[in-house]
């Protein structure tokens, strides 16, 4: 099955976890973890391109492990920055 960013995005999602699947000194799995926002990717790219393109940034181990973010979709627009809180707040009567 071929997962593309078009794909993805169509589901809401807008970054991709990426999860280290190297190795450390000894035995010790890496585990290093980040996210990538997809809009740094073409719509045809496919999670397994990605797969191959990442670098741990801890150990170097090139392969990660990538997966579309669902748990938290975020809305539109937080790219720039955080939102804001809306000041107004309707206080509610019993
Ligand atoms: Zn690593």
């Amino acid at each position: 099955m071929t997962v593309t960013i078009a794909h993805i995005r169509s589901h809401g999602v807008r970054q991709l976890l990426v999860y280290c699947r190297g190795r450390c000194e000894g035995d010790w799995p890496c585990h290093h973890e980040g996210t990538l926002q997809i809009e740094r990717f073409s719509l045809t790219a496919t999670l397994a391109e990605i797969e191959h393109r990442c670098r741990c940034t801890a150990c170097g181990w090139r392969k990660a492990d990538v997966r579309p973010d669902y748990s938290k979709p975020l809305p539109p627009r937080t790219s720039v920055g955080w939102m804001k809180p809306k000041r107004t707040r309707k206080k509610r009567d019993k």
